[in-house]
C-alpha cells in the first residue's frame, strides 16, 4: 500500500534550513520560483527547506520509533549519521566478511538496519549495491498564491562576554554581532511512503524479512511520520528559532498502488486530489482520503489513515 501526505504549514521567523555562513552572516536557503503576476510568469527567489533536511529529520524519528519497538538500527544511524553502508568501512560493521553477491549485501544491510531498509542506501564499492528509499519527500516551498509575500530577512543578534583586562588575549572579543537570515512563509510539501517496499529486496522484489518483522517496520515508519509532523521536530536551529506557527492543513491519501496527492502549493490541491481519486475508483482501485482543514486537526487525519492501513492488514 502507498501513503501520500500533503502538508501546509505556516512558519513565521524560521531558520529551518541554513546553507552557508559568510563571516557573521548565516544565509537561509532560497530557490528560484515561478509565479504568475498580471497574467505573466516571472521568477522570484523565495525561502525554501530542502527535501534532504526533511528526510534527515524523518530518519531521526525513524531511529527512535524503531528502537522503541526493539527493531534493529545500526550504530551509525543510531547516532544520526546516515552514511548508510556507503563503503566497506561502514558495511563491515554490519557484515564481516563482506559477501560478493549484491543480493547478499542488500539482505545483510536490510536485516541490520531499519533506517537503511526504509531510507535506502548506496554501497559505492565493487559490486555497487543501490536501494531506493521507500519514502520520498519534496522541498517545502511557499504556497503559490501567496509566494510573493514570502520573505527572508536577516535578524541581528549579539553575544556578550564579560572580560577583565587579564583575559583580553588573542582575538577574543567582548561582543560579537551576528546575523541570522530568517524565513517567513506559508509552506507546502509532499511526503510519500511506499509500504510495499519495506523489508522487500529492491533487486529481486522478494521479501527479505518475515511478515511479522515487515509489519513492525511499517508501523514504525508510520509512527515516525506522525511524530515528525505532530512535534514539528524538523529542520535546523529549533532551539532559538522554533518556527512560530504550525500545520494549517494536511491531507493524506492511502491507495493500493502508488498515488501522490496534488501538491499543496496549489490552492485547489484538496479538490484536485479528490477528483483524481474518483477516477482511480472508476478503475476499481480502492482508496482512502483524510482531510484536516479547519475543524479537523492534522493528528486526527493521520490517525484515520493509520487506522485504515491497520484495518487493511498493512501492519
Ligand atoms: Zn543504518
Amino acid at each position: 500500500m502507498f501513503l501520500s501526505v500533503g502538508v501546509r504549514f505556516e512558519a513565521n521567523v524560521e531558520a529551518l534550513n541554513m546553507i552557508e555562513t559568510a563571516g557573521n552572516y548565516g544565509k537561509h536557503r532560497r530557490v528560484p520560483y515561478l509565479v504568475e503576476e498580471d497574467g505573466k510568469l516571472k521568477t522570484v527567489y523565495v525561502p525554501a527547506i530542502s527535501g534532504e533536511s526533511l528526510a534527515h529529520a524523518y530518519q531521526e524519528h525513524l531511529v527512535r520509533e524503531a528502537l522503541s519497538a526493539s527493531l534493529p538500527v545500526c550504530d551509525d544511524c543510531q547516532r544520526g549519521e546516515f552514511y548508510k553502508s556507503m563503503n566497506k568501512v561502514h558495511l563491515k560493521k554490519k557484515v564481516d566478511p563482506i559477501p560478493d553477491d549484491p543480493k547478499a549485501i542488500e539482505e545483510a544491510i536490510v536485516k541490520a538496519c531499519v533506517v537503511e531498509d526504509v531510507g535506502g542506501f548506496l554501497y559505492a564499492e565493487k559490486p555497487p549495491v543501490r536501494r531506493s528509499s521507500a519514502f520520498q519527500v519534496s522541498y517545502a516551498l511557499p504556497v503559490k498564491s501567496v509566494a510573493l509575500f514570502a520573505t527572508s530577512e536577516p535578524q541581528l543578534h549579539a553575544r556578550h562576554a564579560q572580560m577583565d583586562a587579564s583575559s583580553k588575549k588573542g582575538n577574543a572579543s567582548e561582543q560579537m554581532i551576528y546575523y541570522v537570515e530568517t524565513g517567513t512563509a506559508l509552506y507546502g510539501f509532499t511526503f510519500n511512503l511506499d509500504l510495499d517496499a519495506i523489508g522487500v529486496s529492491a533487486i529481486t522484489s522478494k521479501p527479505i524479512l518475515d511478515e511479522n518483522e515487515i509489519k513492525k517496520r511499517r508501523e514504525a515508519s508510520l509512527k515516525a511520520l506522525f511524530r515528525m509532523l505532530s512535534s514539528s521536530q524538523f529542520g535546523a536551529k529549533l532551539s532559538r528559532f522554533f518556527p512560530v506557527g504550525g500545520i494549517t492543513e494536511l491531507i493524506v491519501a492511502v491507495t493500493d498502488h502508488p498515488f501522490v496527492v496534488t501538491s499543496p502549493i496549489y490552492d485547489d490541491y484538496i479538490e484536485k486530489t479528490q477528483r483524481r481519486l474518483e477516477v482511480l475508483k472508476s478503475f476499481g482501485e480502492e482508496s482512502f482520503l483524510a482531510v484536516a482543514v479547519e475543524e479537523k486537526v492534522p493528528e486526527e487525519a493521520l490517525k484515520e489513515a493509520i487506522d485504515y492501513l491497520h484495518e487493511k492488514g498493512a501492519f
